[in-house]
């Protein structure tokens, strides 16, 4: 069977592909249903872009790779789809977008969208040898129990990570790309909870607090949550795609507001307080506890001096933790690394050394901060080598 594009998988770019890249296009997925990243994401309300979303929420070798695809297809055209669709949506935070019902509405938007496109489906289609001969592919199809070889002028790897194997991933993106000659930037599970050796924070499961999580040079405002394996929430997500193993993580648990000078006043209006029933009115108190283990916190408030207060707020602020490592691809909603940027074009996606290869979404080189930013480069990534697809 010939086709003029095949794309290998029926995720977020892949089906934004598929829609974009012109006539006889197969798009296939080992997965008995398409998008089911899609379907499960943001709480099943599907966060699918961020209105701030710009090139500085993205990691990559190349910092700049992703500035034409996400400067062509922007959040604002994205947008403009779901509104097409009549997909009602809401900012719930930060810029993020949701859904107001359903991500399966997404999903049915793009189903609509490659069936306008004339786009073929295969789903439970396991992918086998690949060849190229100079100018065409050649593949393998595995499909109800029967192998299926095709031919296609564009092969489009689309098919994701290694977060979440239960869901199917399984970096095939990578394998390709090194079969073809391509770098791969090792990946490495992004946007995980942190794990802890000594199981010190299971007392502590179910705490939140709003804080700043620094990890490498980057630091991260939103709230952390305490698991009985350790430490996650927004903050911790985000920082975790910075965070390398063996490394420190500082927190600044009083970053919302001035403590020192709140303490001050209590001294004057609440001087018979314990220190920690005065600083459970500014932190969890369960929080209090654990850190009154770590730091001295006896005495009433009145019986601190400014000194102490000051080394206190230190503390608070400057809380340094050593992960004992993340809870890997079982959780992490992104993977870091993937297909080297420096071997495709960032118009087109294409390969520089393979014409025809395209390497689209989180298998490539580039992941975004949480928030809807991954949807959004799935979306840019994926138009951008469909438009160049129908182009050609
Ligand atoms: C729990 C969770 C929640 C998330 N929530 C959000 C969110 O709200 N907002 C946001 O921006 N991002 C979110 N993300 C991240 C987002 O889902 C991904 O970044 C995005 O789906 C990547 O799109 P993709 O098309 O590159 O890969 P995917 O969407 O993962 O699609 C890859 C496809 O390839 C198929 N495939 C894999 N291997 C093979 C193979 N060997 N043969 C055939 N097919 C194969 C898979 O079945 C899959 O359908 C979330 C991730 C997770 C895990």
């Amino acid at each position: 069977m010939e086709f003029e594009t095949l794309i290998i998988g029926a995720g977020a770019a892949g089906m934004m592909c598929a829609a974009h890249a012109g006539p006889g296009v197969l798009i296939i997925d080992h997965a008995k249903a398409p998008g089911e990243k899609i379907r499960i994401s943001g709480g099943g309300r599907c966060n699918f872009t961020n209105l701030h979303a710009s090139p500085q929420n993205f990691i990559s070798q190349n910092k700049h790779f992703c500035k034409s695809a996400l400067g062509r297809y922007t959040q604002w055209d994205f947008i403009d789809l779901v509104d097409q669709h009549g997909i009602a949506w809401h900012e719930k935070t930060l810029g993020q977008l949701f859904c107001d019902h359903s991500a399966k509405e997404i999903i049915a938007m793009l189903r609509a969208e490659m069936d306008k496109a004339g786009a073929q489906l295969w789903l439970q289609t396991e992918v086998g040898e690949i060849s190229h001969n100079g100018s065409r592919f050649s593949i393998a199809l595995q499909r109800e129990g029967q192998t299926r070889q095709i031919t296609a002028g564009n092969l489009v790897v689309a098919c994701g990570g290694k977060s979440i194997p239960k869901m199917g991933a399984t970096g095939l993106g990578y394998q390709i790309a090194t079969q073809f000659g391509l770098p791969v930037i090792t990946p490495r599970p992004g946007l995980v909870p942190l794990m802890f050796s000594d199981e010190k924070f299971k007392p502590l499961a179910g705490v939140a607090t709003p804080a700043r999580v620094h990890a490498g040079d980057t630091s991260f405002d939103e709230a952390i949550l305490f698991t009985h394996r350790g430490l996650s929430g927004p903050a911790v997500l985000q920082a975790s795609s910075y965070w390398r193993e063996g490394e420190t993580i500082k927190i600044n648990l009083i970053a919302g507001g001035d403590l020192m000078p709140a303490l001050q006043g209590q001294r004057q209006t609440d001087g018979r307080k314990a220190l920690t029933t005065v600083l459970s009115q500014h932190l969890p108190a369960r929080l209090v506890d654990h850190l009154s283990q770590e730091i001295a916190l006896t005495g009433n408030i009145a019986d601190q001096s400014d000194a102490t207060l000051a080394a206190l707020c230190d503390h608070l602020s400057d809380w340094t933790l050593t992960p004992a490592g993340s809870e890997g691809y079982r959780t992490a909603e992104v993977t870091l690394g993937g297909v080297d940027t420096d071997a495709l074009s960032s118009k087109t996606m294409q390969s520089k050394t393979v014409p025809g290869l395209y390497f689209i979404g989180e298998c490539v080189d580039v992941t975004g901060w949480l928030g809807g930013y991954n949807f959004q480069w799935a979306w840019s990534s994926g138009w951008a080598a469909g438009q160049a697809i129908a182009a050609s």
